[in-house]
């Protein structure tokens, strides 16, 4: 019995005990994540297998087992595709890497381009569905997060797309303009599309929204122009340049026009470059007064055409957006004015 405590006693014992647990602790640990690791790559290959019965392209997927480094390559070529709208053909490409790659880090790549593709087809759910499943996989993802933020956007999901925000500037610190531009963009969304909210509430706190963020301006006057004439005026009255807005201005008939735009000049010429009314004084746009002496003095007959380009990247296209297409930043796309000549058929 002596010996017995004696040998409890001895701090050779206590150490043996101590590393004893912490080796214990670590193969505990271990087992754990690779537990986890085998749980996301099986979650991954199932949801990878979901889509493969689709469009499977047999001969990609043998040529990629027999040459797993042309995957990259392969990669760009669909995302080739992609970009030059050709979606069908990169999806198909997608969907053989998948099956072909069982490496954990290309099937997410793989993944997140299969995904936006998706977005860019119009297949919201599709591409929801899969950045749902990378980030209960890998929760830190910032590009997952930020392209399911754009899923719920387009699925006018507006609150959910702004619980994603909160989570995206948590993992990946956003720029500050970012962060609280996209964060009053999902408010003035969810305000507008709410159904419980009065008119007149809306209407004051898109305002005020719209006065501290001038960004907004043409989402709100496209509200105001649909809901409330009188606060659409008010609100363009009080807007410190119209040149960013003519094309809206350029939608209203001669009988919608409020009296008062003869006291505001820049927003009278519009009208008198579309012809309803006549004016002697130069229009302040040069566009604006190709049209006026047109109007005046040929028998010529000119329209107005409108492009929008980013302000970002430059890309030009031919309908707004409040978020650019291609580079995807929140913007008011710069408005460009086309006088064409009218082509009588
Ligand atoms: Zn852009």
């Amino acid at each position: 019995m002596d010996s017995i405590l004696y040998f409890y006693r001895d701090p050779l014992f206590d150490i043996i005990i101590l590393f004893s647990i912490i080796a214990t602790i670590a193969l505990l640990d271990y087992s754990r994540n690779k537990y986890r690791t085998h749980k996301k790559q099986q979650s991954l290959q199932a949801l990878a297998q979901s889509y493969e019965h689709t469009t499977l392209n047999e001969d990609m997927s043998h040529f990629i087992t027999l040459y797993p480094k042309a995957t990259p390559f392969l990669i760009n070529l669909a995302q080739t595709y992609a970009q030059s709208g050709d979606n069908e053909m990169a999806i198909k490409i997608f969907l053989s890497l998948l099956e072909s790659n069982k490496n954990t880090k290309t099937k997410i790549i793989i993944l997140e381009s299969l995904g936006k593709t998706y977005l860019n087809a119009g297949f919201m759910q599709k591409s929801k569905d899969i950045f749902t499943q990378i980030l209960k996989t890998y929760p830190r993802n910032a590009t997952a997060m930020k392209l399911l933020i754009k899923s719920y956007e387009n699925m006018g999901e507006y609150q959910k797309a702004l619980e994603a925000l909160e989570c995206l500037d948590e993992i990946d610190s956003q720029t500050q303009d970012f962060y609280t531009n996209n964060q009053q963009y999902f408010y003035l969304l969810i305000l507008l599309n709410a159904h419980n909210i009065p008119l007149y509430k809306k209407i004051q706190n898109a305002t005020i929204i719209g006065k501290n963020n001038p960004l907004f301006d043409r989402i709100i006057l496209r509200y105001l122009k649909n809901y409330d004439l009188k606060a659409f005026w008010n609100y363009v009255f009080c807007l410190n340049s119209v040149t960013n807005i003519i094309d809206i201005l350029w939608e209203f008939s001669q009988e919608n026009l409020h009296d008062e735009i003869i006291n505001h000049p820049q927003i009278f010429e519009i009208f008198v470059a579309k012809g309803y009314f006549e004016s002697k004084k130069e229009c302040s746009v040069f566009e604006l007064e190709i049209l006026r002496t047109m109007h005046t003095y040929s028998t010529k007959k000119i329209h107005l055409a409108f492009e929008y380009r980013c302000h970002h990247c430059k890309a030009i296209f031919p309908f707004d957006s409040p978020r650019c297409p291609q580079c995807e930043e929140l913007t008011q796309l710069d408005l460009i004015l086309k006088p064409l000549q009218k082509i009588e058929l």
